[in-house]
C-alpha cells in the first residue's frame, strides 16, 4: 500500500508540475488517446501499480488544467495543496461520515469548521449546517427546510404528508436566479414554473421597487453573486421586508458568500445574515477539492426535519449527528478538507484569497477595456463579461482562446450579448498568469 501511494504522489506531483507548461484544454491527441481505456471487462485481475499507470498514462493528459493558475471557466476553484493532502489522508481512513460512531474525527471537524463559518458569515449561534456535495445540494436542502417550516406552520406536516393537498406556499425568485435553484424548487415539489420572478436592473439584482407583496407561505430567493456579473441581491432591504411578513429568505451564495470573509467586499453581502437559510460551495472560492457544498438554516430543527431518516426526526442532541443534516446517510468525510482549508488560511489568508482573486478579475477587466473591448458587468467580484463585437466574433474570439491554450474561459449570454466570461477563483493565479492570460486573450481578439 505504501509504496502505491508513494507511487501516486510522486504521479500526482508531476502531473501539478507541468500544468504550467501545458495547454489548459488537453490536447486533441491526448482526448483521442481515451480510446485507449476501452476493453472488455477484464477476465483477471492485474496488478494495482498498472492500474494506476494506465490512469496516470491515458487519464493524466485528457484533464482540463483546472487545477492551473490559467483556468477562469464557469466558477471552478482549484485545490489549496492542504486540501489535496487532507483528502488522501481522509481516503485512507475511508470512513463513513454520516454517523459519528464511524467517523469520530470528521464529526468534531465538521462541528469546527461550522463553528467557523458561522463566523465568517456571521451566522445566527444556533443555526445548523450540512456538508453536502454541492450548491445545488444545499438549495435543495435549505428549500426542502423552508417548505418544512413553511407548512409546519399551516399544520401541515411535509415530510409524513407530501404536498398532495397541502396548502400552496409561494416563491419568489430574481430574473437572474440561476438554474440550481430552479432544480431545486422542482426536487422539493415546489415546481420550476410556478414562482413569481422578480425584475432585474442592469447587474443582475432584484428591483426593489418591483418586490412583490410576501406574507408568511412566502419562500424568497436571493442571490449572492450573480454567476455572469457577481453582484449580488439587495439582501438588506429584502430580508428586512420579508421578516416583517415571517416570510423565508434563502440565500443562493454559491460562491458570493464568501465576499463576507473580505473586509473590502463584505459590503455587497451586508445583511444576508438577516435570511434563514443560505448555501453555498467548498469547491468553488474556498479551493477544496470536488465535491464540496454547505447549507445552512436558522431553524436548525426544520433542517433535521427535512433530511433526518427514519419518520420522526430527533431534536438537537449531545452530539450533532452529521446525516440528519444532509440528503446522503453514507458519504465520504468531506468536513476534513473544509477544515483544513479554514485551518490553513485562518481570517487574513481567506481575506486575501478573496480579494486577490477580485483583484485579478479587475485587472482583467481594466486592461481588456484599455485595449477598447467592452466590460458588460460592474466588477465588484471575481466576474468579468467582455464582449469582442458581434456574437459571432465573440464566440470566434472565445473558441481561439480555447484553442491556444495558454488560459481557458467560456461563453455565456448576458441581458441579450454573447460574451466572454472570467472567473477568476483560484487560488493559484498569480499575476504573471493573468498577463500571460490577457496577452492570450488579446492576440485572439487582434487575428
Ligand atoms: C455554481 C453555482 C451554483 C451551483 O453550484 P454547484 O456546486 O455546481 O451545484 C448555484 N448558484 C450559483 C450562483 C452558482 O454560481
Amino acid at each position: 500500500m505504501s509504496e502505491l501511494l508513494d507511487d501516486a504522489a510522486a504521479r500526482a506531483g508531476r502531473y501539478l508540475a507541468a500544468l504550467d507548461a501545458r495547454t489548459v484544454s488537453p490536447a486533441p491527441a491526448a482526448l483521442a488517446a481515451l480510446a485507449g481505456f476501452e476493453r472488455a471487462f477484464p477476465e483477471h485481475s492485474t496488478s494495482a501499480a498498472a492500474v494506476l499507470a494506465e490512469l496516470d498514462e491515458i487519464g493524466s493528459p485528457a484533464t482540463m488544467a483546472s487545477a492551473g493558475g490559467r483556468f477562469f471557466g464557469f466558477v471552478i476553484g482549484g485545490a489549496l495543496p492542504v486540501t489535496v493532502a487532507a483528502n488522501w489522508l481522509a481516503t485512507a481512513w475511508d470512513q463513513n461520515a454520516g454517523l459519528v460512531v464511524t467517523a469520530p474525527a470528521n464529526a468534531a471537524l465538521e462541528a469546527i469548521a461550522l463553528h467557523w463559518m458561522r463566523e465568517i458569515f456571521q451566522l445566527p449561534a444556533q443555526c445548523a449546517g450540512g456538508f453536502v456535495t454541492c450548491a445545488t445540494t444545499a438549495n435543495f436542502s435549505a428549500l426542502a427546510a423552508a417548505r418544512h417550516a413553511l407548512l409546519r406552520r399551516a399544520g401541515w406536516d411535509a415530510e409524513a404528508q407530501g404536498l398532495f393537498g397541502a396548502p400552496p406556499l409561494t416563491v419568489v425568485v430574481g430574473e437572474e436566479v440561476h438554474a440550481s435553484v430552479q432544480k431545486a424548487l422542482g426536487m422539493v415539489g415546489l415546481g420550476r414554473d410556478r414562482v413569481l420572478r422578480v425584475p432585474v436592473d442592469a447587474q443582475g439584482r432584484m428591483r426593489l421597487d418591483a418586490f412583490p407583496a410576501v406574507n408568511e407561505r412566502t419562500i424568497v430567493c436571493v442571490q449572492a453573486g450573480n454567476v455572469n456579473t457577481g453582484a449580488c441581491d439587495p439582501i438588506a432591504q429584502i430580508c428586512e421586508r420579508a421578516r416583517a411578513q415571517r416570510a423565508w429568505v434563502h440565500v443562493d451564495g454559491a460562491f458570493g458568500l464568501w465576499a463576507a470573509a473580505a473586509p473590502a467586499r463584505a459590503h455587497l453581502v451586508r445583511g444576508l445574515e438577516q435570511a434563514d437559510s443560505w448555501a453555498t460551495d467548498a469547491h468553488k472560492w474556498l479551493n477544496v477539492p470536488y465535491d464540496s457544498g454547505l447549507v445552512f438554516t436558522r431553524d436548525a430543527d426544520a433542517l433535521r426535519a427535512a433530511m433526518s431518516i427514519g419518520g420522526a426526526y430527533l431534536s438537537q442532541q449531545e452530539q450533532r449527528v452529521p446525516y440528519h443534516y444532509t440528503p446522503d446517510f453514507s458519504r465520504r468525510a468531506r468536513g476534513v478538507e473544509v477544515w483544513a482549508a479554514l485551518r490553513q488560511l485562518g481570517r487574513q489568508g481567506l481575506a486575501d484569497l478573496i480579494e486577490r482573486t477580485c483583484g485579478h478579475a479587475g485587472r482583467f477587466a481594466a486592461e481588456l477595456q484599455r485595449a477598447g473591448h467592452r466590460v458588460l458587468n460592474d466588477v465588484v467580484l471575481n466576474q468579468v463579461l467582455v464582449c469582442f463585437g458581434s456574437a459571432q466574433r465573440t464566440q470566434e474570439v472565445i473558441a481561439r482562446v480555447q484553442r491556444e491554450g495558454t488560459c481557458w474561459c467560456g461563453g455565456t449570454i448576458w441581458q441579450g450579448h454573447t460574451a466572454m466570461r472570467i472567473s477568476v477563483s483560484s487560488w493559484a493565479t498569480t499575476e504573471s498568469d493573468v498577463e500571460r492570460s490577457l496577452a492570450a486573450i488579446l492576440r485572439a481578439a487582434a487575428d
